[in-house]
């Protein structure tokens, strides 16, 4: 049996819920991974045709970027969501060393 699962945007950064229907047809697909992006955000980057999940860095086509503060380092990051102050930011640098 499936639960729903909240799960948070990487794009925007907003809750959403992956719902257990959702799980299951995800399952079915055979995909292990969870969706990383809510709905409005999955439906923005299908119409922007962007392509490409996966693998780091590189790859030409424009995002929005925006600037805030690396939590870390305190160095200007940039990031592809808009910060809402609630979760920390962190530079490039700083991201791949967390993980
Ligand atoms: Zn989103
Ligand atoms: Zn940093």
């Amino acid at each position: 049996m499936y639960q729903d699962k909240q799960l948070t945007c990487v794009d925007c950064g907003a809750p959403f819920t992956f719902t257990s229907g959702e799980q299951e047809r995800f399952a079915q697909l055979g995909f292990t991974n969870e969706p990383k992006r809510c709905a409005p955000c999955r439906a923005a980057k299908k119409a922007s045709g962007g392509g490409g999940g996966g693998g780091g860095g590189g790859g030409g086509g424009r995002r929005e970027m925006f600037t805030a503060v690396c939590a870390q380092c305190g160095k200007p990051a940039q990031v592809p969501f808009k910060p809402r102050g609630d979760k920390p930011v962190y530079c490039s640098d700083c991201f791949g060393q967390r993980r």
